[in-house]
């Protein structure tokens, strides 16, 4: 019995331990860093953030945006918008950007890249090859 008990321990403990995790953790977005000024709100590392999700600023602006229900623009690597807001309200947006338009829904990767064709738009995966029709930001 003694010995049944050390086998099942040597053997999980041979199972590389992010064996389970490892599809979720090469994909690493920074925390939004997000500071309020006077009326605005100054989100600090948008462009840091952009160059993750590879995508353009405009179109992830648009959406945080609209999401918030405000105006902003971008500003060097920043991103402002109208009106005072919390990092965590900007990251629950952004969280629900990534689902909709980084994530392959097929094989829940983030290697995707968005292409407009005849007017629709085209979630392209480099990692599975699929190719989802999304609703345009
Ligand atoms: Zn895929």
């Amino acid at each position: 019995m003694d010995d049944y008990d050390k086998l099942l321990e040597r053997a999980r403990a041979s199972v590389p331990e992010d064996a389970f995790k490892r599809s979720g953790e090469r994909f690493k977005v920074p925390k939004v860093q997000l500071i309020v000024q006077g009326t605005r709100s100054i989100w600090q590392n948008f462009q840091e953030i952009l160059t993750v999700l590879n995508r353009p600023g405009k179109e992830v602006l648009k959406y945080v945006a609209g999401q918030l229900a405000t105006g902003g623009n971008i500003e060097g690597g920043s991103a402002i918008f109208q009106g005072k807001f919390s990092p965590e309200g900007v990251d629950d947006v952004l969280t629900r950007y990534i689902d909709a338009y980084v994530i392959c829904p097929v094989c829940g990767r983030p290697d995707t890249n968005m292409e407009k064709e005849t007017g629709a738009y085209y979630l392209k995966c480099s990692a599975c090859g699929a190719s989802t029709s999304i609703r345009p930001v």
